[in-house]
């Protein structure tokens, strides 16, 4: 009898797999479980195109008749209560049982609540599926202050819809800066320049300690005592992997599910990967580790072997009229910088370099570099005769040869 391989799961680290599973074996079952009621697609547009007619048919992974040419059994409205690990079977909330041979968890994760007095009134939310996006264009229409809390690039990309749709938008954020792990001092001052061009107010170093309002949100009381009237609360403030249906098993979990890079956890037949999967201590979160991790994970499972090396992380926002693009590693020592603020706060470039090779890059205004900049850290490039090439363009015609 032919085997099943189990998804609990359906976003892009899902798709992957199973891309990289029918690479190597045409017959094996595969069966996807997903507790949204829609074909796998693109979550990051959620955001991007918040008021765009993000309906489903558009913004799909593969179109719906892929999964039947593959042989794909996806189930929706599907949600996994709990593991059997000892008898390879899942739980469904439904109260059937399935069994497995193989067993790939991609269960993404889900927005952190914070903790904050009022979080649970009306007329607070966050975006995580398009469920939460049809609920937000139901609500949004009547009212006129949307509250942002956490100035992170889903925040922002947030922020930029509600003010494209005239509404007024204040940005909390509780660090010093926008995008703290992304930009540096002077590009976060840039961004919030051009933010606040656009009548959106950015309040940093500032915590929502309570939410007031009868049933539903009317204003906040921030850390320093000020109150905010606002319509309506949109929080994001981070992530927490969605590892709930592990309690109870074996499977070692972290803040993740721990995996090795052949995203395998420490019971055999069981893998994880994507937002849920943690491995070396981290969490992806990111859209293009997703997608590779599972891909990993796919061969695996097929028996191809394959491994999984840490990609180097990137973040691109085009809103309030610029595009931004960051990548590698800004944060840790660097030997030597190159900077380039132009046009008035319009333009700014800054290279970090590490023993003659470029390890991260910050483009604001003009991101045209940005590819030859990312290969350049993936492939650790050397940059010969570091010292005579002062600008960027100095750089970038280095790159070039
Ligand atoms: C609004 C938004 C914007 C983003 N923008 C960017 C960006 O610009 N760049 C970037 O790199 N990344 C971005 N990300 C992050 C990126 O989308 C994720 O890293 C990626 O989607 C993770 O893929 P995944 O397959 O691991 O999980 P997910 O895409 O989260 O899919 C997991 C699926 O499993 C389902 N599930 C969970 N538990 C169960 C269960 N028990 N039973 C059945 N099904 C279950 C979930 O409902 C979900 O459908 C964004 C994320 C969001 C929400």
């Amino acid at each position: 009898m032919s085997k099943n391989v189990v998804i609990i799961g359906g976003g892009v680290a899902a798709v992957s797999a199973v891309k990289s599973i029918r690479e190597v074996d045409k017959e094996i079952n595969i069966h996807i479980f997903q507790n949204e009621k829609y074909y796998p697609y693109y979550r990051i547009k959620l955001t991007k195109g918040l008021f765009d007619n993000l309906e489903e048919e558009k913004i799909l992974l593969q179109k719906k008749e892929w999964y039947d040419l593959n042989n794909v059994k996806l189930y929706f409205d599907k949600e996994v209560l709990s593991i059997d690990t000892m008898n390879n079977k899942i739980n469904l909330n439904d109260g059937i049982c399935f069994g497995y041979d193989k067993l790939l968890i991609v269960t993404g994760a889900s927005n952190f609540k914070p903790p904050i007095d009022g979080i649970n009134k009306g007329n607070i939310f966050t975006i995580r599926e398009l469920e939460d996006v049809k609920a937000i264009k139901d609500s949004v229409i009547d009212k006129k202050i949307i509250l942002n809390i956490g100035g992170g690039i889903q925040g922002l990309e947030g922020a930029w819809a509600f003010s494209q749709q005239d509404k007024e938008v204040i940005v909390v954020e509780a660090l010093e800066r926008l995008m703290p792990r992304q930009l540096d001092k002077r590009a976060s001052e840039i961004l919030q320049n051009l933010i606040e061009k656009f009548n959106i107010k950015v309040l940093l170093n500032s915590k929502v300690e309570k939410i007031i309002g009868e049933g539903k949100a009317e204003s906040i009381i921030l850390n320093n005592g000020t109150r905010i009237k606002c319509d309506m609360i949109v929080y994001s403030v981070g992530i927490r992997a969605n590892t709930k249906i592990l309690e109870n098993t074996e499977v070692n979990v972290a803040r993740g599910i721990i995996v090795n890079n052949k995203m395998q956890t420490n019971v055999e037949n069981i893998y994880a990967a994507g937002d849920v999967a943690e491995l070396s201590g981290q969490i992806g979160g990111l859209w293009n580790v997703a997608s590779e991790e599972g891909k990993v994970a796919g061969y695996n499972i097929a028996g191809k072997e394959a491994s999984y090396s840490i990609l180097t992380p990137v973040t691109m926002m085009n809103a309030f009229n610029t595009s931004l693009f960051s990548v590698g590693n800004i944060e840790e020592s660097f030997d030597k910088t190159i900077v380039e603020d132009e046009k008035d706060g319009k333009v700014y470039k800054r290279l970090f370099f590490k023993d003659d090779k470029i390890i991260g890059a910050i483009l604001v205004g003009d991101t045209k570099a940005s590819m030859i900049l990312k290969k350049a850290i993936e492939n650790k490039t050397i940059i010969s005769d570091m010292n005579s090439l002062k600008s960027f363009n100095d750089i970038l015609a280095e790159l070039k040869k």
